[in-house]
């Protein structure tokens, strides 16, 4: 059993206030078991730092009314997921409820210079139209290996010229406040633990099914990453030694058989060969068809469409189920822009899953679909982002 890092008291007392909103100082004094004393003097320190504020008074339960003491209500933090093809830009309060949200497409092959030009230029909007006066912390998530403590990616397959690339430095000097940097399945994790169907589940795993596949593992309620920040990077597990070459090189990984890029392929393939009637019509309308051409045919019944993803989730599954032997999960949740195959993908990974992993392990394994979808990304940068500012408060 690995050992809980023993979290600080400042830390306690402002992810309580994060996660639960304004409280009296005696039901916050009940909620962290703290003497009062100590929890006074620790309040009007955080108080004085700009991090927690007076927020009225508490309904009366006879007696004298107490007042209540909540986040800084001008605490900012800003949230940035980068995906293949995407940005995510949010701009939260100490809540983390969102004050101002940008989506735009981008191709993360334009290098690490443009695209964080980019981020910068939405976060000063969102500055300019009013959403912040100042950023206390930026969380930003990278379609890569991240070296955590370092705040670079490492070697990242589909992202050239951002190797080792300061991201947290530039971050941070732009914006002047801490900067985290993470991979994206790892703050997709984060954000569904924290927001989402994996609720304060101590020991999971968040397997993303888009562009890639990757999988992001919490055990004992913390984030695994690994000597080298790849812990997780599943999608190159070898299935078929005579499989498809891969972008990493080699081949038959599970990515090269089952990804958004696979599907696609086998997709325009199905509907050119004639063994999906659905596909080959809308290939002839469109020219080429996609995974979500491959999805909306399955659902209308297309007998081939569902042969897909049910090989798909057969390969997924046969990865899991060694995880699964391996880590004892309490829960798989699936994300990414894959999981809109939906219930047919979930059935396929499931039956393997539980046939062929340890009865013991999958007793009680919810194998299920991720609650916050597109915005479990956003979500967990924003998550990594407070903490790493409640952190500063020590
Ligand atoms: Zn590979």
């Amino acid at each position: 059993m690995p050992v809980r890092t023993v979290e600080p008291l400042h830390l306690r007392l402002l992810r309580s206030l994060r996660d639960e909103g304004a409280v009296s100082r005696a039901e916050l004094g009940d909620r962290l078991q703290m003497p009062r004393p100590r929890l006074l003097a620790e309040l009007e320190r955080l108080v004085g730092l700009g991090y927690v504020a007076e927020a009225g008074l508490a309904a009366s339960r006879g007696g004298r009314r107490s007042t209540l003491v909540e986040l800084n209500p001008q605490l900012r933090f800003a949230a940035v997921d980068l995906g293949a093809s995407s940005i995510d830009v949010e701009v939260v309060d100490g809540r983390l409820e969102p004050i101002a949200a940008y989506t735009e497409s981008a191709d993360i092959r334009n290098g690490p210079k443009v695209t964080l030009q980019r981020v910068n230029e939405l976060l000063h909007k969102a500055r300019v139209d009013g959403a912040y006066e100042r950023l206390h912390a930026v969380g930003i998530g990278v379609p890569g290996p991240v070296s955590f403590r370092d705040g670079v990616p490492v070697s990242p397959p589909i992202m050239p010229g951002w190797d080792r690339f300061p991201v947290r430095e530039l971050l941070t000097r732009e914006h002047g406040c801490p900067a985290v940097v993470d991979n994206d399945v790892n703050i997709m994790a984060i954000g569904e633990r924290h927001g989402g169907v994996a609720h304060s589940v101590d020991d999971f795993l968040f397997v993303k099914i888009g562009t890639g596949i990757g999988c992001g593992i919490y055990l004992s309620g913390e984030v695994y990453r690994g000597t080298d920040g790849c812990a997780g990077d599943i999608g190159h597990i070898q299935l078929d030694s005579h499989g498809p070459t891969c972008s990493c090189g080699n081949v038959g990984c599970l990515e090269a058989l089952f990804s958004g890029a696979a599907l696609a392929r086998d997709a325009n393939a199905a509907a050119r060969n004639g063994s999906s009637p659905a596909l080959a019509e809308r290939l002839s309308i469109r020219g080429a068809v996609t995974a979500l051409d491959v999805a909306e045919s399955a659902v209308e019944g297309d007998v081939a469409c569902i042969q897909l993803i049910r090989d798909g989730g057969r390969r997924v599954g046969s990865v899991l189920a060694g995880l699964v032997s391996f880590a004892n999960p309490s829960m798989i949740v699936i994300g990414g822009g894959l999981a809109q195959l939906g219930h047919i993908l979930l059935a396929e990974i499931r039956s393997v899953v539980y046939r062929r992993s340890l009865p013991l392990a999958t007793g009680n394994l919810p194998v299920v679909l991720s609650e916050l979808g597109a915005r479990a990304g956003v979500a967990g940068a924003a998550v990594l982002a407070s903490d790493v500012a409640f952190g500063e408060a020590s």
